[in-house]
């Protein structure tokens, strides 16, 4: 079997990490008994100050036939971030009806969370972010630019559709985690998107009995993340308030270097996309030091969509195990010396 990966490894950082795991995709693969074929894509920002764009104007048509794609980052200090982000990233997860981000946050064995003396537990839950709409969808506009009156609305769409498909997922992960799920609103301040959310969360739940739903207003989440993350289980929240907390998601649980996205598209009509959380980290790019292992961990996310489970967990294992030994190479952000090259080689071995 063999599955065609796109990969656009991005900006800063982005190229250094998705270049660096991509042949443990590889050697996992090969001992499983498939191949992962990458086709590279160099689209980013360097593109756009060249040619104006990011990517060329038919790229979702050129990347719809692909099994799956691989994102680096996106990102520039010379470019604003509302550029890069709606030529690239934007387009690729509305175009493909990726509506469902999930993103872990697990506190690995060896790591120590920034919080400090945190001795709470294991933080172990995943966040359902609504991917495709909410306070992303792109709506609004600007009038009187320079007036007094000058007026900027954006807008927020939270559909039926894409409402009930990001909570019926959630409501599944926590069935199969045989866990609990966090509705993150803000219910009190905004009394349309989020009482309809709320509404939807309450339908929905009559399908699974089994599962035990807490309300939480998003503000108060975000001190609880920080407070008691260990309770956590399965977060279901909208686009802005999932990209927010799953921001403190990441840096509780030890580094930015280490959290894993996937965006999915429920309907597997177009290909999912993978992507470390983490941005492209100017402050570090060319030193050889980026963190490979968000990467690894999204990769392992891919394949276990792909269908290859077992691939999926030996790359998982293969980078808990690194993380549990104290000997291993460990990048700056984790408080080691070690340089990209010296994790993924380490990580090799281990598989
Ligand atoms: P962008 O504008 O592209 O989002 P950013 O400036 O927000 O970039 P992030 O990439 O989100 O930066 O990173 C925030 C911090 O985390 C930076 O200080 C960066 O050095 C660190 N960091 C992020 N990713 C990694 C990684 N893979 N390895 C090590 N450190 C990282
Ligand atoms: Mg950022």
């Amino acid at each position: 079997m063999v599955y065609e990966i796109a990969s656009i490894p991005g900006d800063g950082i982005g190229p250094e990490v998705v270049d660096a795991a991509r042949p443990v995709f590889e050697d996992v693969a090969e001992r499983h008994g498939f191949e992962l074929s990458f086709t590279r894509y160099d689209w980013g920002t360097e593109r756009h100050l060249e040619e104006g764009a990011m990517m060329p104007e038919n790229g979702l048509k050129e990347l719809e036939g692909y099994d799956a794609i691989l994102l680096g980052a996106v990102g520039h200090p010379d470019v604003p971030d509302h550029v890069t982000l709606n030529n690239l990233l934007l387009p690729i997860r509305k175009g493909f009806d990726q509506s469902i981000c999930k993103r872990p946050a697990i506190l690995f064995d060896g790591v120590e969370s920034p919080l400090e003396g945190y001795d709470g537990g294991d933080i172990d839950f995943v966040v359902y972010r609504e991917n495709t709409e909410g306070e992303y969808a792109d709506m609004g506009g600007q009038e009187h630019p320079g007036h007094d009156h000058e007026v900027a609305v954006q807008s927020a769409v939270f559909t039926r559709t894409g409402t009930e498909r990001i909570v019926r997922a959630a409501f599944d992960a926590a069935t199969e985690r045989e866990g609990h799920l966090t509705s993150i609103t803000k219910s009190n301040a905004q009394a349309h998107s989020m009482v309809f959310w709320d509404q939807i969360v309450e339908e929905v739940s009559e399908e699974y009995p089994d599962v035990t739903v807490e309300r939480l207003l998003v503000d108060a989440a975000s001190m609880d993340f920080i407070r008691r993350p260990e309770e956590f289980d399965v977060v279901v929240a909208s686009n802005l308030f999932g990209d927010i907390l799953t921001d403190i998601g990441a840096i509780i649980t030890g580094s930015m270097g280490l959290a894993p996205s996937a965006n999915i598209d429920p309907t597997r009509t177009y290909p999912s996309m993978f992507e470390p959380v983490h941005g492209s980290a100017p402050d570090i790019v060319g030193d050889g030091v980026a963190n490979p292992l968000a990467t690894v961990f999204s990769g392992s996310m891919m394949v276990a969509h792909l269908g290859e489970s077992e691939a999926g967990e030996a790359l998982w294992n293969a980078a808990t195990d690194q993380l549990a030994d104290s000997e291993a190479p460990r990048t700056p952000d984790l408080g080691g010396s070690s340089g990209t090259e010296d994790v993924v080689e380490d990580l090799r071995s281990r598989l």
